[in-house]
């Protein structure tokens, strides 16, 4: 019923010295092959397995972006994107950012877009990048395969933070890639072989886990990010709600940094943490690590598993410190 855990660095060569399907665990590795063809179906393409969201862009970018080239990214998208492509500008990495609801700068030779932006929660064109001739790539870790396929909408590479709702209990760090072309696909796995940009068979295994309850753990987190989005529009505390109608994740503005602190310091059920698309909800001001990315009373709500009202209730005790 569960894929055996193999822990094996290495494996014998066969009878005539030849290496078989796996030789070193860098190269490929069975769990990890294994999770790759359910996310590849979901996706539909050919993905790749890495260690964290962060190592699947950085092993694209790699990839993907030629020397001295420029990258456009999605404004209000992941912020450690675009702390990442800034670290990597001494090695030749130029970044814009735009506005991914309308067309990407001529000049760019790599889009990033992210469906929806965290935490902004804007949806990219996708027309618009599709007619761009630089290659697209788009982050879907909101959305997941069962609301959004990229690679059907004219991206070339879909990639997720898996430790987000693919994994979904908050117990690994994981990053997919997925691609269409066998030639991409074959360049970009010589760059995690060459970096070591490898994930742990038990990442892989805990991985797959987690993606047999992907459904009916979106299904139930979306239903009830509904209901709370629709609720906070109508509290006095809040000057705005951001939900793209689909998923788990809110953000809303309360009146300042001061009153986002008190708020996400008095929950009692929803816990008062980073990252988001979990079992468990959380709740934290963007601010701290958004800067001036994002209003200063932004609060980003990642709606997990428990009773709508439980969490309404705690939300409105909560906000009446705002
Ligand atoms: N992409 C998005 C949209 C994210 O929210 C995150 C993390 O929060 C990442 C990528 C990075 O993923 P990881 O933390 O798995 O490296």
């Amino acid at each position: 019923m569960t894929a055996p855990l193999d822990r094996s660095a290495t494996w014998p060569y066969d009878a005539a010295g030849e290496p078989g399907p796996y030789s070193y665990a860098r190269d490929a590795q069975p769990n990890a092959v294994s999770v790759e063809m359910v996310l590849g179906a979901l996706e539909g393409g050919r993905s790749l397995l890495f260690p964290a969201g962060m190592g699947a862009v950085t092993g694209v970018v790699l990839t993907m972006l030629p020397p001295g080239g420029t990258i456009a990214l999605a404004e209000g998208a992941y912020y450690g994107h675009r702390k990442l492509l800034g670290h990597l500008g001494p090695w030749g990495v130029n970044l814009v950012e735009y506005d991914q609801t309308g067309p990407p700068p001529g000049d760019a030779d790599l889009i990033l877009l992210e469906a929806p932006s965290n935490p902004m929660l804007t949806m990219p064109d996708f027309e618009a990048a599709a007619a761009h001739p630089a290659a697209v790539i788009c982050d879907a870790t909101l959305s997941s395969p069962l609301r959004l396929r990229p690679l059907e909408l004219g991206c070339d590479v879909s990639l997720h933070s898996a430790t987000k709702v693919l994994a979904g209990h908050d117990d690994l760090l994981a990053g997919i890639a997925t691609v269409k072309d066998d030639d991409l696909f074959e360049r970009l796995h010589l760059t995690r072989r060459l970096t070591g940009l490898v994930a742990s068979a038990d990442t892989a295994w805990l991985l797959e886990r987690g993606l047999k309850t992907l459904e009916v753990r979106l299904d139930r987190m979306e239903g009830t990010a509904r209901a709370l989005a629709d609720r906070l529009e109508s509290h006095s505390a809040v000057t705005a709600v951001r939900y793209p109608g689909f998923g788990f994740l809110i953000s809303f503005d309360v009146a300042d940094g001061a009153a986002a602190r008190r708020v996400e310091t008095a929950t009692e059920t929803i816990v008062n943490a980073t990252s988001l698309g979990s079992t468990h909800t959380k709740l934290e001001s963007r601010y701290r690590w958004e800067g001036e990315r994002c209003p200063e009373g932004l609060l980003r709500l990642s709606v997990g598993l428990e009773a709508a009202e439980t969490l309404w209730a705690d939300l409105e005790q909560a906000l009446a410190n705002a």
